[in-house]
């Protein structure tokens, strides 16, 4: 039986001891810093592998320093505490893991500075969030995505979230899977939860940081992936929203979303408006390594119990 187990207030804990007051700062203003790591179940090999831990804690310190939020422990402390807390909670079957750094003081008043921080950990099992097979119905949201000087997108901020919020739910109560936001420039940025590529005149092109996206972790490995296994040329530059309509293929890569096709864009199919066969390649590779199968890979996960047979960091 799984232990859902917290860090919290310096300490694990049971999940369900894991609790904060209702005048925590954040709770109130949104100011908090935060990463999902996927942890991914190999029945086989009875191991759950851990994703790019390191690469997430790096960007959750580069969040807390945009943030102003500090951090106490070391990239090394973090990469021990994230797979330790999926250790003690002992689930065999797909996670998600969500470090948080948080201000944690008690107090009514909009600031950053003086005020306590602090940093928790919690787990929950998570299955699929798109439809990997069926692919993504997509639709343009008519919210823009927040500019670099409104809140910066690059931050994982919780506060920053009522965006994507925003776009999720006016795409879902349409009846579409996803939202794509478009910047204030009018260009592609990015899913609610999900960076998108497309593929057009046989090369991958997806927008470039700068188009106010999150700089994703699962875009970087699917563009080593396409790189590497595909032999795919890549390009980051914009794309305009009717580039999207006349795209070959397009995916959308997320911590929660894997690597998913999309199938259409505000009813228009995209391709045939079935799954695309780069993209499907791509996330048949992707689902393969995530999940171990490919030892090349290997320095990318994390084996959370240490029965992993060989390759994987115990
Ligand atoms: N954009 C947004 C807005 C997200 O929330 C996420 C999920 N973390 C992504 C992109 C994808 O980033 P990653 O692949 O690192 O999970």
């Amino acid at each position: 039986m799984p232990t859902p187990t917290a860090f919290f207030q310096g300490a694990f804990v049971p999940l369900e001891q894991a609790k904060i007051g209702v005048m925590t700062h954040a709770f109130n203003y949104g100011t908090a810093v935060f990463e999902g790591v996927r942890g991914n179940w190999n029945a086989e090999q009875d191991e759950l592998y851990l994703f790019r831990v390191r690469e997430h804690v790096q960007r959750l310190r580069q969040s807390a320093k945009i943030m102003r939020l500090s951090l106490r422990f070391s990239d090394d402390e973090l990469v021990d505490m994230v797979r330790e807390v999926a250790k003690r909670s002992g689930y065999c079957e797909d996670v998600y893991i969500r470090p948080m750094v948080y201000k944690s003081s008690e107090a009514v008043g909009v600031r950053m500075h003086n005020l306590d921080d602090d940093f928790l950990l919690f787990v929950t099992p998570f299955g699929a969030y798109l439809d990997p097979e069926a692919g993504a119905r997509c639709a343009t949201s008519s919210w823009r995505r927040v500019d670099d000087n409104s809140i910066p997108a690059r931050a994982k901020v919780t506060g920053l979230y009522v965006n994507n919020a925003m776009a999720k739910t006016e795409a879902q109560l349409n009846g579409f899977d996803e939202a794509i936001l478009l910047n204030q420039d009018g260009h592609v940025s990015e899913g609610s939860g999900e960076n998108i590529a497309i593929f057009r005149h046989g090369r991958l092109i997806s927008p470039p940081a700068q188009d106010n996206i999150l700089e994703g972790i699962t875009l970087d490995t699917a563009i080593e992936l396409a790189q590497r296994e595909l032999g795919i040329d890549i390009e980051r530059r914009s794309i305009d929203r009717s580039e999207l309509y006349i795209a070959d293929e397009i995916f959308m890569t997320g911590t929660a979303a894997h690597v998913t096709p999309v199938v259409e864009v505000d009813r228009v199919p995209i391709g045939d408006g079935s799954p695309g066969p780069i993209s499907k390649r791509l996330q048949t590779t992707y689902f393969q390594m995530i999940t171990g199968r490919l030892p090349q890979y290997s320095d990318w996960l994390t084996a959370t119990y240490g029965r992993a047979p060989v390759g994987a960091k115990p």
